[in-house]
């Protein structure tokens, strides 16, 4: 049987597949296919439709193109504004592609029938059917046939010719050019229908995917809107019930306006609730920038306390809250009057300085209670991290301003007194430096615009009144002493103490704890029984420690037997029984002169004391062995001692190989607190002369002075607490450098009065006043006992004279 050839206008397409029995529009734009289109529309309006291998060619020949194709009749042309066709094309049937001719106008195509095979037997009829039906009821069903026109689906599915349903369906699917290809290609029937099959059932999942990630898409929009709009709602219930409470943005502009802020801060602060005005109201961004807002609103950029001018007044507060401290005191007041009377006078910053417990604290508050001023307290006591001033950046999470602005923002008022405690601890690592941030706090030359992290405004921190405390001087960061007036408060003595527990100390802890109305009855022996059994320090904080626990004991003995007539004694077996055994014990001379023994007098961090020097010597090696809790520079004096007297030796008439068959221990007891400084010097070396002379130490002496080589007494410092000390000890005699002659002064009179004092400046003096004996120096025998094998003695005073 001869095939039946027949030619027509061709037109390749790219990447497009029209099926039999279906409608179309294409668009035509390369040279050959509109001539081809031109073509059929001058002839039948017939032109055969075929599929490129591959898009990009521009000019297939038969290689590049399918083999089968489809005849199509042109409905409709349409001439585009650019000279391009639009055609509307219904396709007629399958094709097979022949030959492919190319005059240099178009291409036409030499093209023979493709036909479709039938199913063969009853069994495969029964299964196309069945396919068929499973394709209409699926397209029916899913979203595929949306979109399309459904009256004409209909009319082709009522048709019943499974022919016609499967290339309907494949020319609806969305699937690849290559896929529908495949099919349009697929001359068997039942074969044709399967691949359509799968190719619709893989659409459809890929479509039912699509719309289940677009339902759970939707459904999150729609919770957020739902939340939107509750939040709408809740906010307009607010506002019915509570008219005041209005929109919360008008609410912070009203506070802006009402606040009389600079031009630069309202314009910030007025940035910042539009900012919020964009922001999803219960974001966190939101509450940062809330907080942000109520910080600035809560500032006292303009808000101050009027100060109290009347100098008498403030006088009197100081007076009544703190007893002594007379220069302290005086220089305060000082600093009030200057402060009234040049308003603009950026005077020194106050530091105080002196161990703890003495008041400064406390003498800070009693300055702000005298100028009607707040006050706040800022503890620098081991800040390391810069941002603890300055605050951190608000990039950081749950970033907030520095102390200085905290403070400020508590107090309320721009003019308050700041204590910056304990200046002295705080110390730089690689978060950078306090000290340097600090500096911009108070120097008044910056302080005016003092620009916090935090708040990236400036703040006037010219009015604050700042005043520091410290505990020593020498940790101080050195810039930020040179801003410094520096004011110091010694350590109080034991006589101060007890003035102080009585005339300030009792009567505020009876009223802080209720027993202001019951009898207490307590004398100055009392009280000096607590300082010296109960306490060891330089201020007086323990001291109030111990009489609140005696102020509590007194208030629970007095529910108990509830009788406003009971007295209470504050003797020593009353005070075990308040305050338990005793807990310290303080230095005593001792009760007779002894060799090797002598009295120093030691300045530590709680106080004076006496310090009992102790020395032993034995045959041995020449070992020096020095004990007891003592510092380098004691162990030094300590060297330094022993040449002193190794340099007296031959006056001494010390045998050569003294030193080399002599172990010399010294020894310091009370080994708990740490003592160092050269003060101990001449006590070393009156307790060595003792021990190898073996001549007593008077025990009345007590003595400090640092020692030379050459047995010169150097000036030491604390003279004042070190011979309350003594005083207290029981000593009677003070052996002291000539150079502190002039401390004498500071010593209250009560204590001067009953001391016999020496200022001396040779270690000669001192032997002669502390030894129970004069150096018999000519005597050779016997009366030196440890020595007796060693040495022979000259006179001693003839030699070291000039
Ligand atoms: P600091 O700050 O020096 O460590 P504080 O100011 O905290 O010491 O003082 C501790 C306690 O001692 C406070 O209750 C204070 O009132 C009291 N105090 C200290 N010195 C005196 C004094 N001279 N007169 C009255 N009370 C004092």
């Amino acid at each position: 049987m001869s095939e039946k050839i027949k030619n027509y206008p061709a037109l390749p397409l790219r990447d497009l597949v029209v099926f039999p029995n279906s409608v179309s529009s294409l668009f035509v734009g390369r040279e050959k296919s509109m001539a081809a289109t031109r073509a059929a529309m001058d002839g039948d309006r017939k032109l055969v439709l075929l599929t490129q291998k591959e898009p990009d060619i521009v000019f297939p020949q038969l290689e590049d193109i399918h083999e089968i194709g489809v005849i199509c009749e042109i409905l409709q042309l349409l001439k585009m504004p650019d000279g391009t066709f639009k055609i509307l094309v219904e396709g007629l049937s399958r094709v097979l592609i022949k030959c492919l001719n190319d005059d240099d106008t178009m291409q036409r195509a030499d093209i023979a029938e493709a036909k479709t095979t039938l199913p063969e037997n009853d069994l495969e009829q029964k299964l196309l059917d069945k396919i068929v039906k499973d394709i209409i009821f699926s397209f029916d069903e899913s979203q595929v046939s949306r979109g399309e026109d459904q009256a004409s689906f209909n009319e082709i599915f009522n048709k019943n010719n499974p022919e016609y349903t499967v290339d309907a369906v494949a020319h609806a699917i969305k699937a690849a050019y290559h896929q529908k290809q495949a099919i349009l290609e697929e001359l068997s029937l039942l074969h044709r229908a399967e691949k359509t099959q799968i190719a619709l059932s893989s659409q459809i999942e890929i479509l039912e995917l699509e719309s289940d990630i677009h339902n759970r898409v939707k459904q999150q929009m729609d919770k957020m809107q739902r939340k939107l709009y509750l939040h709408e709602q809740m906010k307009a219930i607010r506002e019915e019930m509570d008219e005041g409470d209005v929109d919360e943005f008008e609410d912070y502009k009203k506070r802006i306006q009402e606040k009389h802020l600079s031009d630069e801060i309202r314009a910030k602060a007025e940035q910042e609730v539009r900012k919020l005005e964009k922001m999803p109201p219960m974001s966190a961004e939101s509450a940062v920038v809330r907080n942000y807002l109520e910080i600035i609103l809560d500032l006292p950029f303009n808000d101050f306390t009027e100060d109290n001018k009347d100098i008498k007044l403030a006088e009197e507060v100081l007076e009544k809250s703190h007893h002594g401290l007379e220069k302290v005191k005086e220089r305060i007041l000082e600093f009030i009057a200057v402060r009234q009377l040049a308003l603009e006078s950026r005077g020194p910053i106050l530091c105080l300085v002196g161990p703890p417990g003495v008041g400064k604290t406390s003498l800070a508050k009693t300055l702000a209670s005298c100028l009607d001023r707040k006050f706040g307290r800022i503890a620098l006591g081991g800040i390391r991290d810069e941002a603890e001033i300055r605050g951190h950046r608000r990039t950081y999470i749950g970033a907030l301003p520095g102390r200085v602005i905290t403070t400020l923002r508590k107090l309320k008022v721009k003019n308050p007194v700041i204590l910056l405690d304990e200046l002295d601890k705080i110390s730089n690592d690689y978060r950078g430096n306090p000290a340097a941030a600090l500096l911009e706090v108070l120097d008044p030359e910056q302080n005016s615009e003092f620009t916090d992290n935090y708040l990236e405004l400036p703040f006037d921190l010219s009015q604050v009144l700042f005043i520091a405390t410290a505990n020593v001087v020498h940790s101080i960061p050195e810039p930020l002493l040179d801003r410094l007036e520096l004011i110091e408060l010694s350590s109080y003595t034991e006589h101060e103490k007890i003035q102080i527990a009585n005339n300030f100390l009792m009567d505020k802890q009876a009223k802080e704890n209720g027993i202001a109305d019951l009898k207490i009855k307590y004398n100055d022996k009392s009280l000096a029984y607590i300082v010296r059994h109960y306490t060891k320090e330089a201020g007086v904080r323990q001291l109030e420690r111990e009489l609140a626990k005696i102020a509590r004991k007194v208030a629970r003995n007095f529910l108990q037997n509830q009788s406003k007539e009971q007295k209470y004694l504050l003797d020593k077996e009353n005070l075990h029984k308040f305050l338990g055994p005793p807990k310290f014990q303080y230095g005593k001379k001792e009760s007779e002169a002894a060799i090797g023994k002598c009295h120093g007098m030691a300045w530590t961090s709680v106080g004076g004391d006496i310090l009992n020097v102790e020395v032993a010597l034995a045959h041995g090696a020449g070992k020096l062995t020095i004990t007891g809790n003592l510092g380098d520079v004691m162990k030094e004096s300590a060297s330094a001692a022993v040449g002193y007297l190794r340099s007296q030796a031959h006056l001494l008439k010390l045998q050569k190989d003294f030193f080399e068959s002599t172990d010399i221990f010294i020894h310091v007891p009370e080994g708990a607190i740490p003592k160092d400084g050269p003060s101990a010097g001449i006590t070393l070396a009156t307790a060595l002369f003792s021990a190898v002379t073996q001549i007593p130490v008077k025990n009345e002496v007590a003595m400090t002075g640092e020692i030379t080589l050459r047995g010169k007494v150097l000036q030491i410092g604390g003279l004042k607490e070190k011979v309350l000390a003594a005083y207290r000890g029981g000593t009677k005699t003070i052996i002291c450098p000539k150079d502190n002659a002039s401390d004498k002064e500071e010593i209250p009179g009560y204590v001067t009065e009953k001391l016999e004092f020496h200022f001396v400046s040779t270690m000669q003096e001192v032997l002669e006043l502390a030894l129970t004996k004069k150096l018999n120096l000519s005597t050779e025998q016997g009366i030196y006992p440890f020595a007796a094998n060693h040495l022979e003695f000259t006179n001693l005073d003839s030699t070291t004279k000039n």
